[in-house]
């Protein structure tokens, strides 16, 4: 059955700004902490609509590097720096150190191999969504986009490996329907082949990680956020106060993790999917982000309900930065 990409294009990038924008209020808290606001998510988010206002960094991000591919018909440097310094008057909200330290020296005429901080933080993955639509087709390009838009700001070999495999999984999912489903072993396969073959410690820590993810896949949820939200943090970067308790931390690949493990336990809808995701504990706004980034690519935007469009702050705008990410693509592949 042909997908429709665009439909598909579209709920990718919802799908982030809406995991973002139900997950913020929730940056920084513990999932124990969390559930005691609300016995219904979806009663609590129609009641308190003043306090999921605004989507964060994540998607600012998302939006500015898909602006970048669209005026520069694929990754081109030059476009990328200028958005991401663009990005500053936005101006960015709740942006992690890595980002905007990087990026404000970008803005003064630091080279990005000067510029980039060595910071191995969720900030390069959480916005690489546009980067899995346009390339899916081609995923040797689509790795070489993944690690250079990482690069430019985080150096570190944890970015730009969750970049890949996000971007990655976005390509897979964008082929499946939720009428026929998946196989978790054959997503699993794409994931890990995307960063096999490198000699990189931390690719293979990763890679160790998430063949452990994929065999305690029948965890709870809360089990399974305690097991994995501090995986593969070295030390002296642990937050010592939140181990062995639900609170993702914001490393690339705890964040990474945790995402992808939620996605996986609730693919029955993409509402189930984005209220379990932007209510992970931690960073909650990030893990909505991400997850929401494949929930959205995998359910597609006619499967999203309108209430949940409507949250997002400019949700026209992100229609129309979808539509034209696709009109982009098409372009270039097809
Ligand atoms: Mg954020």
């Amino acid at each position: 059955m042909e997908t429709n990409l665009l439909d598909k294009f579209q709920g990718c990038l919802l799908g982030v700004a809406i995991g973002d924008t139900l997950g913020h209020p929730f940056e920084g808290k513990l999932r124990s902490k969390i559930y005691t606001y609300f016995d219904d998510f979806e009663e609590f988010v129609k009641k308190n609509k003043y306090i999921f206002r605004t989507y964060t960094d994540d998607t600012q991000l998302t939006l500015h590097l898909s602006e970048a591919l669209i005026k520069g018909n694929g990754f081109n440097l030059d476009y990328i720096i200028r958005e991401f310094v663009n990005w500053l008057d936005d101006p960015p909200i709740g942006p992690g150190y890595g980002c905007i330290s990087s990026i404000r020296k970008l803005k003064y005429g630091v080279k990005w191999e000067q510029a980039a901080s060595n910071s191995g933080g969720n900030g390069t993955t959480m916005r690489i969504a546009p980067i899995g639509l346009f390339y899916n087709k081609d995923i040797k390009a689509l790795k070489t986009a993944a690690i250079k838009s990482s690069i430019i700001t985080h150096s570190h070999p944890a970015a730009s490996a969750g970049a890949i495999v996000i971007a990655r999984a976005i390509a897979f999912l964008l082929e499946k329907t939720p009428e026929i489903g998946f196989s978790t072993e054959e997503f699993f396969d794409v994931i890990i082949n995307s960063i096999s073959n490198s000699q990189d410690d931390i690719w293979e820590e990763f890679i160790e990680i998430l063949n452990k993810l994929k065999i305690n896949l029948d965890m709870p949820i809360e089990s399974g956020l305690i097991k994995f939200s501090q995986a593969g943090v070295k030390s002296p970067y642990f937050i010592e106060q939140y181990l062995g308790q639900a609170f993702v931390h914001p490393y690339t690949i705890s964040t990474v993790v945790c995402s992808i493990f939620i996605f996986l336990k609730r693919l029955s809808s993409f509402k189930e999917c984005i209220f379990e995701l932007a209510t992970a504990g931690g960073d909650s706004d990030t893990v909505g982000a991400i997850g929401g980034s494949l929930a959205g690519a995998y359910f597609g935007l006619q499967k999203i309900p309108l209430d949940l469009i409507k949250v997002v702050k400019k949700n026209n705008k992100i229609m129309k930065t979808s539509e034209l990410l696709y009109n982009a693509f098409r372009k270039r592949f097809i």
